[in-house]
């Protein structure tokens, strides 16, 4: 059975897409979208030896190595452009996808989908994306396992939305479904900053540390104001 995370992901690519997982570690992810019938033809990217090996067993455990093709490599040096209809990168920070859509851009000529799941900074992704020509088309925020992850779809926009600050921090379709892992998720946060500024209080006051506690002050007034 694959995590809700990783089935919220999957819920996003249409029957009949191919997809590469980048970042694919046992590969559950294609494994379980090719099972389902949703997907025919798949590629797993890992960098790392284990995760690569681990990758390519999985695959064969399950018969499926006609159909998704594990290739070792950084990020999206293991497809050629116009290869894939939809890219996956799940389960890591907002800054590292990133850095693998921005140094493999080249590679994204023909793909129609990123369907991306930050566990952390996905404001740094949507400030990526609408700086270069992705749309955000949906969104959704879950918890699993009292942690909480987001994920971000994008698809090629030829007018982007000018978000605001607090869209581009808290998500704009995440802000407009308002469920109740967004809730939970930004109270946490909250809780932290104000942990936060109680020791900046403690803290000899100087002008890096008034301003460090005037920034924290505006960002739980944005975000107490949901
Ligand atoms: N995508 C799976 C998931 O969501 O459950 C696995 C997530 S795992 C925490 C992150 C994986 O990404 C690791 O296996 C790591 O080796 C791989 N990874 C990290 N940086 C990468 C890169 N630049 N290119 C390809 N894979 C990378």
């Amino acid at each position: 059975k694959l995590s809700k995370r990783l089935e919220t992901v999957v819920s996003y690519i249409d029957k009949g897409m191919s997809i590469a997982d980048i970042g694919s570690d046992h590969a559950y992810l294609p494994c379980y979208a090719v099972k389902k019938g949703i997907v025919s033809r798949a590629i797993a990217g890992e960098v790392v030896e284990g995760p690569y090996q681990s990758a390519r067993k999985q695959v064969a455990s399950v018969g499926l190595n006609d159909i998704i093709d594990v290739r070792k490599g950084n990020g999206l040096a293991v497809i050629e452009a116009g290869e894939v209809d939809a890219i996956v990168i799940a389960g890591m920070g907002g800054t590292l996808i990133t850095d693998i859509l921005e140094a493999g851009k080249e590679k994204l000529q023909g793909v129609k989908r990123l369907i991306l799941q930050p566990n952390i900074a996905a404001d740094v992704i949507r400030n990526w994306l609408v700086r270069n020509g992705w749309q955000l088309v949906d969104e959704e925020i879950l918890e699993e396992d009292g942690k909480f992850y987001e994920v971000l779809v994008a698809e090629r926009g030829e007018v982007t939305p000018s978000y605001s600050v607090k869209e581009l921090m808290l998500g704009p379709f995440i802000l407009k479904k308002k469920n109740e892992a967004f809730y939970y998720k930004w109270q946490q946060e909250i809780e932290q900053w104000e942990h936060i500024l109680q020791e900046l209080n403690k803290a000899e006051q100087n002008e890096k540390v008034h301003y460090k506690k005037e920034s924290l002050l505006n960002v739980i007034n944005m975000v107490k104001g949901e």
